[in-house]
């Protein structure tokens, strides 16, 4: 592993470390406008949307021409579902800016075949040129997208199961944990590795433990996040919580 290779940047607290983020995604946008995302929900990336949007709406960040992939979605979910993760991305960014909406792309959780649904999922990403940067953020399993410990290093878009973990994890957002669908679709960990810039974002204490662990622990798919340290360019931005179980000291302030 190279010095400079993860490059480790910490924040104080969730607002810094999100305006870091997307100080690196507008940047990202404004040297190649055709750039192809590859873009997470959950909690993590509403500073970075909210920051992105913001930057959109004062005239300094144009989205016409970028495509996206995002990592993952419930099986069972329509996109006009309230939960389902194209309403979040709606909701979060696309609405706001002046992305294309068929260069937008979710996995569908309502494919009548998802193993079909899998494969024309990684032909998209083919055929767009593959991923130039991809956001991601990581479960207080290690997870990364619903890549949960005992994913293969050669998964690719697949459904798999949640853990009982991420289903509570995730229940915040639903009215009761029985609403978690127990299946999503998900970009596998190759897919993911193949995408030629990540930037994992973490924020609070709950995940300082797999932070640590997915960096300087061994590579092992008990810790999907611990195979990013074969990834040649990756940035985690952290806040001071998320990165308070780091034993190094190489860490970059924000
Ligand atoms: P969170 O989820 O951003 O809602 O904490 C991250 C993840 O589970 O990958």
């Amino acid at each position: 592993m190279s010095e400079t290779n993860p490059k480790i940047v910490v924040c104080d607290g969730f607002d810094l470390a999100s305006q870091q983020v997307a100080k690196i995604f507008a940047n990202a946008i404004k040297m190649n406008p055709e750039i192809v995302l590859g873009l997470a929900t959950g909690s993590t990336p509403v500073g970075t949307y909210q920051a992105l949007r913001q930057m959109h709406c004062e005239g300094n960040l144009d989205f016409s021409k970028i495509t996206t992939f995002n990592l993952d979605e419930y099986i069972g979910l329509g996109p006009k579902h309230p939960q389902s993760f194209r309403a979040f991305m709606q909701e979060q960014l696309f609405d706001h800016v002046n992305i294309e909406p068929q260069r937008t792309h979710v996995p569908s959780g309502l494919a009548d075949d998802p193993a079909i649904e899998g494969k024309s999922y990684e032909a998209a990403i083919v055929s767009a040129g593959g991923i130039s940067l991809q956001l991601l953020g990581i479960g207080s399993n290690g997870h990364i997208a619903f890549n949960e410990p005992g994913s293969p290093a050669n998964s690719r878009t697949r459904v798999v199961d949640l853990t009982p973990n991420t289903i509570d994890a995730n229940s915040r957002f639903f009215e009761s944990i029985e609403a978690v669908p127990r299946q999503a679709i998900t970009m596998g960990i190759a897919t993911i590795m193949e995408a030629r810039q990540i930037v994992l974002m973490a924020s609070g204490e709950g995940k300082a433990d797999a932070v640590a662990q997915a960096i300087e622990g061994d590579v092992d798919e008990s810790m999907p996040a611990s195979r990013l340290q074969q990834h040649g360019d990756v940035t985690y931005v952290l806040d001071s919580q998320a990165a308070s179980k780091l034993s190094r000291k190489s860490l970059s302030a924000c």
